[in-house]
């Protein structure tokens, strides 16, 4: 097998971060982005927050105590932490590590604090930020979903404004009007992203050494 082979076939996966203001609808269009792209290793988030009526541990996020959480602060387990509206949130480092280092995508979808510690750490990751089409339509999406209370719903509210302001430290900015509108333009990213010459340089010396 040529040297030029072996370097395609290590190539690491890409990381996808996609980050917005709660309500933007960043779990919807993770879903169907996982639909479309099978090949999309979602990290599950692990999180202090009590789960809401319709969430299953393990699939929405892993649900966990306070202090469950603090243990795995210091055992380094988390690529990622934050605290959003009073709970921790984080990213299980082993699951992001063991994918990428597979070749496989990943995506997550995290807050804005911990998107800038991932950022530090892969730089090379893809920086998405979801806005709403309006910060009205925000409040219309945080209401009709019914989720919160009316305390949670003004803390998301006034943050989300604020938040917006990150999208500068973020390499792409996708509005969610419509849904199949805004994965269509993050497949497109993504297919963008694999084709940068970064990431081929394994392919190109393949193609240069007559190695294919
Ligand atoms: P929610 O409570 O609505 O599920 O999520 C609240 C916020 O926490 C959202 O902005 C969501 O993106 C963010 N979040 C979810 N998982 C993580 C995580 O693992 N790390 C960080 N930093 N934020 C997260």
């Amino acid at each position: 097998m040529g040297r030029g082979f072996l370097l395609v076939m290590i190539q690491q996966g890409i990381l996808i971060v996609l980050s917005g203001p709660s309500g933007t609808g960043k779990g919807t269009i993770c879903k169907q982005l996982l639909l479309c792209n099978q090949q999309l290793q979602y990290s599950i988030s692990v999180t202090t927050r009590e789960p809401r009526s319709n969430e299953v541990n393990g699939i929405n996020y892993w649900f966990t105590s306070h202090a469950e959480f603090e243990q795995m602060i210091h055992a380094n387990e988390l690529l990622e932490w934050a605290q959003v509206y009073d709970n921790y949130y984080g990213t299980l480092r082993s699951y992001v590590c063991n994918n990428l280092d597979q070749g496989r995508d990943v995506i997550l979808e995290i807050d804005t604090q911990g998107a800038m510690q991932v950022k530090a750490k892969f730089p090379q990751g893809v920086f998405v930020y979801i806005v709403p089409p309006s910060l009205d339509e925000l409040a219309n999406r945080i209401y009709k979903r019914g989720t919160d209370n009316l305390e949670s719903i003004s803390k998301r509210l006034s943050s989300a404004s604020k938040e917006l302001v990150s999208a500068m430290n973020y390499d792409y900015v996708v509005v969610n009007d419509e849904v199949d509108v805004a994965v269509k333009k993050i497949c497109a990213i993504i297919e963008a992203e694999k084709l940068k010459v970064q990431r081929n340089i394994g392919l190109i010396e393949a193609i240069c050494h007559n190695q294919l």
